[in-house]
């Protein structure tokens, strides 16, 4: 027996109006819609339904891991400085790290990801080969203190993940894991109706070396990736990366050292780029005083371009040549890690003449330079790999013009190789007895993010439309009249429900049947049946939220078509 949801005993507030800080369609409809609550910056409460849709997507990815032969466990979200140590990264997260202190002093932080717990946890539980490989999940909270939460429960400061951690002893079972990992991916935001694309990424923070990541494409998302029309290349606009080649520099004058401008507000760059303030900043390339001096700025409000990195860790530099910069391809960035500028190493593109590259000062903040030449001033192994943002540019694998689109990132897998097993010593006792080191993989799902992401592909302008296994009914009936409607609408809704169909019934006495129709194609539920003027004769009207058809149905035969 399903369960038949009452919407008169539930906890419910639909909402006409969008909320006033809302941007995003997702972050509109979830809270007008009643499912989630704002309870402080980046901070949400998961309502009764909200809740329902989070369990379901939960489901999912739990029996694809299990698949895979995951196994669940839950580790703490209050975690002890000194783990955090051993791998550096209570440092390199900067400010994204909520820190906090027991009443003895003892100093805790709140897990933003914890691949440094699970490699303790293994290190104390497994010593031979024999108990490798394994594969460890736990669906749980995190906690990043992002600069910008933003588009509601899309980018939280408190949010769900699936974390995954995979344990081996030879290369080729890390590739294993890895590989289970991609299917199961592919499976899950397959079943969550979720359309998505793999593409290559950067490890970030994490370090490691093979990372991928699954990006939901729609215009509310923060991430920019390009796919090639014409073969299998994708990637993220922060991994697209060119080979550079050292070229003779003798021809070009020495470095030269150019004064950073004061700091600018997004105002005064905007003005000096005749954009909108209001313009999503990230990929601009910024002049200032005559001089170009770019950065992309994830929509900050003020940016001092020589501590860009306390303001907007992790960001985006970006550097460009030549006088018009925007829209051109011949731009080179680098990245900015949690601690800021130091983390910017040098950068070139292959494709500028020498001689006229900008670079950043690397360790040295406040420092922009030009008439840097790649292998005369720093080495190739010294840079990073070069970024192409704009739409046609050429794919690095087969040079068709390349498309450039926006996508939420709702997961990413990477080989993290010995980095954690290094930082605690990580062995386990090989074949022929001698200690061998663990090799790990981490691999991470965006649970309450993508109830964002679906919000955000499967909307329309009535309101949220779930596909079936997530939605948090199978249908929603709706008693369009009064007292007898409302009592064939709850008989025809135990009947329903004892066939397994999970039922939303809209018996609210006192709200009208215009208010009711309103809040189900809000709610988007995919299937509403009307208990209507009809119903005392026995005949429904089933009507399908995503192509607004309808049709008249007896009682078993709406049963039948909804079992
Ligand atoms: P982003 O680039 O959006 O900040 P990330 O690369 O920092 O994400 P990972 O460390 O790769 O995130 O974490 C794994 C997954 O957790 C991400 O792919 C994303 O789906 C989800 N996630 C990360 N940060 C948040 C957040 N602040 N709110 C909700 N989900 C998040
Ligand atoms: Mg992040
Ligand atoms: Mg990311
Ligand atoms: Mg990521």
């Amino acid at each position: 027996m399903a369960q038949v949801q009452r919407m008169s005993r539930l906890m419910i507030k639909t909402l006409r109006d969008d909320p006033a800080d809302a941007e995003t369609l997702n972050h509109k409809l979830l809270v007008r819609a009643g499912y989630v609550r704002r309870t402080a910056a980046g901070i949400w409460t998961w309502l009764p339904l909200g809740k329902k849709v989070l369990e379901n997507i939960t489901r999912v990815v739990r029996e694809e891991m299990d698949a895979i032969g995951g196994q669940e466990v839950l580790l703490p979200a209050l975690l002890p400085k000194e783990s955090y140590d051993a791998s550096g990264r209570y440092d390199e997260y900067g400010d994204l790290l909520f820190r906090l202190k027991d009443r003895k002093g003892a100093e805790y932080l709140l897990g933003p990801t914890h691949e440094e717990i699970f490699t303790q946890v293994v290190k104390d539980q497994i010593t031979s080969y024999k108990d490798l490989p394994v594969i460890l999940y736990q669906i749980q909270t995190k906690y990043r203190d992002e600069a910008r939460p933003r588009a509601g429960v899309l980018r939280g400061r408190e949010f769900q993940m699936k974390d995954s951690y995979s344990f081996d002893t030879t290369d080729e079972g890390l590739i294993e894991a890895y590989q289970l990992h991609r299917a199961a991916y592919i499976r899950i935001f397959e079943r969550l109706g979720l359309d998505h694309r793999i593409v290559s990424a950067v490890s970030g923070a994490m370090g490691g070396s093979a990372s991928e990541e699954f990006l939901a494409p729609a215009p509310a998302g923060e991430d920019t990736f390009v796919d090639c029309p014409a073969c299998d290349y994708a990637a993220n606009t922060e991994a697209v990366t060119f080979k550079a080649t050292p070229v003779d520099g003798s021809a070009h004058g020495p470095v030269e050292e150019l004064d950073t401008p004061d700091t600018p507000t997004i105002e005064t760059l905007a003005a000096h780029l005749g954009i909108p303030a209001s313009a999503t900043l990230k990929n601009l390339l910024v002049k200032v005083d005559g001089e170009i001096v770019a950065v992309g700025v994830p929509g900050d409000r003020e940016v001092d371009l020589g501590k860009l990195g306390e303001h907007l860790a992790p960001a985006v530099v970006e550097l460009v040549t030549g006088e018009d910069f925007v829209g051109r391809p011949d731009l080179v960035r680098g990245y900015v890690g949690p601690q800021g500028l130091e983390k910017v190493r040098y950068i070139a593109d292959p494709r500028i003449a020498p001689g006229t590259a900008w670079v950043t000062g690397a360790n040295k903040p406040d420092t922009h330079a030009k008439n840097v030449v790649c292998g005369r001033d720093f080495e190739v192994d010294d840079y990073l790999d070069v970024v192409v943002v704009e739409a046609g540019d050429p794919c690095p694998k087969c040079g068709t013009g390349l498309k450039l689109d926006r996508a939420i990132e709702i997961g990413h897998i990477f080989q993290l190789g010995r980095k954690f097993a290094d930082a605690f010593q990580l062995d386990v006792l090989g074949q022929n007895g001698k200690p061998v080191r663990v090799t790990m993989g981490s691999y991470g799902i965006g649970v309450s993010r993508a109830v964002a992401a679906l919000a955000e592909q499967t909307a329309d302008e009535q309101g949220l439309c779930w596909p079936r296994e997530i939605a948090p009914a199978d249908v929603h009936l709706v008693a369009a009249g009064k007292a007898l409607q409302t009592e064939l609408a709850l008989e025809v809704a135990e009947k329903l429900g004892s066939a397994g169909v999970r039922v939303l019934v809209d018996d609210r006495a006192g709200v009208s049947p215009g208010v009711k129709f309103t809040d189900a194609e809000l709610i988007g539920v995919p299937k509403i049946l009307v208990a209507g003027r009809r119903s005392a004769e026995g005949v429904l009207e089933l009507k399908d939220r995503r192509t607004g058809e309808r049709e008249e149905l007896t009682v078993d035969e709406a049963i039948a078509r909804l079992t």
